[in-house]
């Protein structure tokens, strides 16, 4: 089967970090890119036209979520998740595995698959590769994901092992179970921070004919130091292999700049738009916390430097105020402006990659997001 994506990609002499394009059934992706996670078929208090303005390119969407709420079958009458949500650009979905392993109440895990209870009515539910697969064809997704079994990746290296060598069956299951034609499927490199571990991973998922791999079991609470160096273990095996690279999870400008030196490709994370909804603001001079005092008599722009509409038409003392009073457009302009940001901040990264200034804009945002902790953001755990 062809695949239904195509990927070109350049080094750049920075690192590993490379500059490429990635085709999809639903239109072009620039990398390196990052995708805003929209669990239930929103990027929450965005609309597309939102998205758009935002510069977003592609966005990730919830297998566990759509399938319990409001079921991958109805949304495969109304026309596919696509047109279901009215984004017609590209989607990828993730397998569900993650959030059956940290959001569910996990009942078992055999080697055919998961038994767990719905987190809405807890309701027992059975997830196996070959389900995740017909959900993901339901959704109509342009990337769909393997299902992995994710685990603590500081547990003891056997348990480590034992999840790692299932993930490599299952993943085999869902190339088997895979039919739809114009959708792409990606592979799970998984093996916690264990070098050899990995190595083991990458020759497993890396031998097998997906679309495109990603790197998942990371940003769960590793250090930035176990983070970086399971990254260069897994850029050394992959050296040579054209496809694309994801990294699951990880949406922290610092972690960005790590990765993209190691060669990843596509970024996925809640922390933009979940931080946001608390009032951290991410701009070009660092994390603004609106909730606090000193801004409700500030008549500046949230980021002088940025062009969203909350950043042209509002102050720091009006949100400030909309988060103190509760109201609602606190969310969407601050959610817009975070999803701003970040899409400013990876057409910098590859702008900066293209002129060789790389060095100058890592120095600029190191200086305002580097010194904060040694510990990888959890970006993903408590669910999307
Ligand atoms: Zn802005």
């Amino acid at each position: 089967m062809a695949s239904p994506i195509t990927f070109t990609s350049r080094a750049v002499g920075i690192g590993r970090a490379r500059l490429g394009a990635l085709t999809t059934p639903h239109g072009e992706i620039q990398t390196p890119q990052f995708m805003p996670v929209g669990t239930q078929a929103t990027v929450k208090a965005l609309t597309p036209g939102d998205l758009r303005a935002a510069g977003v390119q592609v966005i990730l969407a919830n297998t566990y979520h759509l399938s319990l709420r409001p079921g991958h079958e109805r949304i495969a009458r109304l026309g596919g998740l696509h047109r279901f949500m009215s984004w017609h650009g590209p989607i990828l979905t993730d397998s569900g595995g993650f959030q059956v392993f940290s959001l569910a109440h996990l009942g078992r895990v055999d080697d055919d698959g998961v038994t767990f209870a719905s987190h809405l009515d807890g309701s027992s539910q059975r997830l196996t590769p070959e389900r995740a697969v017909e959900i993901q064809e339901a959704l109509g997704s342009d990337i769909a994901m393997a299902f992995d079994q994710l685990v603590d990746a500081t547990l003891p290296m056997a348990e480590v092992a034992v999840a790692m060598e299932r993930t490599h069956r299952w993943a085999e299951r869902c190339l088997a179970a895979h039919t739809r034609a114009d959708q792409a499927l990606f592979g799970i490199v998984q093996g916690g921070v264990d070098a050899e571990l990995r190595r083991q991973s990458v020759a497993s998922i890396a031998g097998l004919p997906f679309d495109g791999l990603a790197i998942g079991g990371l940003s769960i609470g590793e250090s930035k130091a176990q983070m970086a160096a399971t990254l260069d273990v897994v850029a050394e095996a992959l050296s040579g292999d054209p496809r694309v690279r994801y990294l699951m999870g990880v949406g922290s400008p610092p972690d960005f700049f790590t990765a993209v030196e190691r060669g990843i490709d596509l970024f996925d994370c809640v922390l933009p738009t979940r931080v946001a909804r608390t009032g951290q603001l991410w701009t070009s001079a660092g994390k603004l916390n609106l909730r606090n005092a000193r801004f409700l008599d500030d008549p500046d722009p949230p980021d002088v430097e940025c062009g969203c509409e909350t950043c042209r038409n509002h102050s720091r003392a009006y949100l400030a105020h909309l988060f103190r009073a509760e109201e609602l457009l606190a969310y969407r302009l601050s959610s817009l402006h975070n999803v701003t940001y970040t899409q400013d901040l990876m057409r910098r990264i590859r702008a900066a990659l293209e002129d060789g200034s790389y060095g100058t804009l890592r120095e600029a945002v190191m200086a305002h997001y580097g010194g904060t902790g040694t510990r990888t953001d959890k970006g993903t755990v408590t669910g999307r």
